[in-house]
């Protein structure tokens, strides 16, 4: 499950930046995640789950991730149809090339996060 070395690298990035806004206790991470970034929601909330166990120091008690979706979506360079691959490399379904650039998708990154100082 590549997706604890993913929240791993997330929580890092997360406590750098906090430490300068001087939080040391996370509330609320939201992520956005592209349909063809090769991490499963579920996974990552399940990775949550774990490190949050794992550091009762470093969460509130009711500390949550949210996870927005980002839609998949191509431009043939061709056609210039637009149409929703499932695949980063897709067959356009007007010309049937596989000339399908992406325009969205592969997103994933660190939205927003919130935290507080723990006296
Ligand atoms: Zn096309």
């Amino acid at each position: 499950m590549h997706e604890m070395a993913l929240m791993g690298d997330i929580l890092n990035i997360i406590q750098e930046d906090a430490v300068t806004r001087q939080i040391n206790q996370l509330e609320k991470i939201e992520l956005t995640v592209g349909e063809l970034s090769n991490a499963m929601p579920d996974a990552l909330r399940m990775a949550f789950a774990i490190y949050k166990e794992q550091n009762p120091q470093l969460f509130a008690e009711d500390a949550a991730l949210f996870i927005h979706m980002e839609e998949a979506k191509a431009e043939c360079i061709f056609c210039n149809c637009h149409y929703k691959p499932t695949q980063r490399i897709s067959i356009c379904p007007s010309c049937n090339m596989p000339s399908g650039k992406l325009i969205s998708g592969e997103t994933f990154q660190v939205l927003s996060y919130e935290g507080s100082q723990k006296k």
